[in-house]
């Protein structure tokens, strides 16, 4: 218990016969990838699971983004995202050739401030692409409304946000097209992976193309790539997807604990009304960034290594041509970090990482 390192999260594993099980199932028939039993009867449970339409199970979370551009046929012009978020976000972007425009967060949840959107639209914009970040949800109503008056479309980056809900609907099923990362560190995984939703059914036929090269059979109808997944990776998905609620529940358990311990102590994000959160992360806003390295320093001679999520803000990536100055997201970003949170985290830890935190707070 004591004596191992702690990260800030660890890879939940289904039961080793049950993994097994499926895999037996991929020896027996021998198909491997190519939209194969296991990827379809991932892909149905986890359309019923979120309860959303046009569900598809792609390689990962960062091509999951690229493909929901090409099938909204989006291939130039401006993006409006936000700066508070893993690099994937902006790197898809510029990848697709797009210019991400970034606009400022919420001080109170991260999330991209729609009071700030609409005077940096121009006839070059095609679209907004929020992130649901930590699983918080954005101000889904107000970019809903911006969208519609300026006709562009909306991709949430919701790589966080599996089995959030909002208004007792999935944070999954809103925007033109929501996409999510099924990778290790995300709260359900399939070790790799992701997914696109897709509101429109034509859209959704297109990007089924855009995901297996373009084309059925002999017929090429559109340019596309390898974003399918394979029937191992489907199998991980399918043994994990019956402990998720437990999952989440120890998660829950967790978090509240933090809570009670760190209460008064230590900024915390504010949830929006009406959200069912999914407790994938624990982040603390420290009052700067010398706290935040003091306790990080205090920590790490313990083995418990915290991550400075999301640190730097993606504004400021050095390969980014044009400077656009965000200041809440500068701000944040130098003194927030995620504590550690998974299912089998030792209580004993969590009061230990919170009594460090304490002592060397400022
Ligand atoms: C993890 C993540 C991605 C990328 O997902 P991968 O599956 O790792 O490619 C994209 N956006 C955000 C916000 C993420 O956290």
């Amino acid at each position: 218990m004591f004596g191992e390192n702690i990260f800030v999260t660890k890879s939940f594993l289904p039961p080793k016969d049950e993994y097994f099980s499926y895999l037996n199932k991929i020896f027996n028939n021998c198909q491997l990838t190519n939209q194969g039993p296991l990827l379809k009867e991932l892909e149905e449970k986890l359309t019923n699971f979120l309860n959303v339409k046009n569900f598809h199970y792609v390689t990962n979370g960062t091509i999951a983004i690229q493909i929901a551009l090409k099938a909204l046929g989006i291939e130039s012009g401006e993006i409006i995202t936000t700066p508070f978020s893993y690099v994937a976000t902006t790197s898809s972007i510029l990848w697709e050739h797009c210019k991400p425009v970034f606009v400022d967060i919420e001080p109170d949840n991260f999330t991209i401030d729609p009071e700030k959107i609409e005077s940096v639209i121009s006839e070059n914009t095609k679209a907004i692409m929020p992130v649901h970040v930590f699983g918080y949800a954005c101000n889904i109503e107000k970019i809903q409304e911006i969208a519609k008056k300026y006709n562009l479309k909306v991709i949430y980056d919701a790589a966080h946000a599996f089995a959030s809900k909002y208004k007792n609907k999935s944070l999954l099923s809103y925007g033109d097209i929501s996409t999510c990362s099924f990778h290790s560190t995300k709260l359900f995984h399939t070790v790799e992976g992701g997914a696109c939703i897709v509101k429109d059914d034509k859209i959704s036929e297109r990007l089924e193309l855009i995901k297996r090269f373009g084309h059925q059979g002999d017929n090429h109808y559109t340019l596309g790539i390898n974003a399918k997944q394979s029937e191992f990776h489907a199998a991980m998905g399918l043994s994990n997807l019956p402990y998720i609620k437990e999952i989440i529940n120890k998660r829950k358990i967790i978090c509240d604990i933090y809570d009670t311990l760190l209460k008064d102590c230590i900024q915390r994000p504010k949830q929006q009304s009406n959200v069912e959160y999914n407790y994938a992360y624990y982040p603390v806003v420290f009052k700067n960034e010398k706290e935040l390295l003091k306790v990080f320093k205090a920590l790490n001679e313990e083995q418990i290594f915290p991550r400075r999520y999301f640190y730097p803000s993606l504004n400021t990536l050095p390969y980014l041509t044009d400077k656009i100055n965000c200041n809440i997201s500068e701000d944040i970003s130098l003194r927030i970090a995620c504590l550690p949170l998974y299912p089998d985290l030792n209580i004993n830890i969590v009061e230990k990482i919170s009594n460090i935190i304490k002592r060397n707070i400022i």
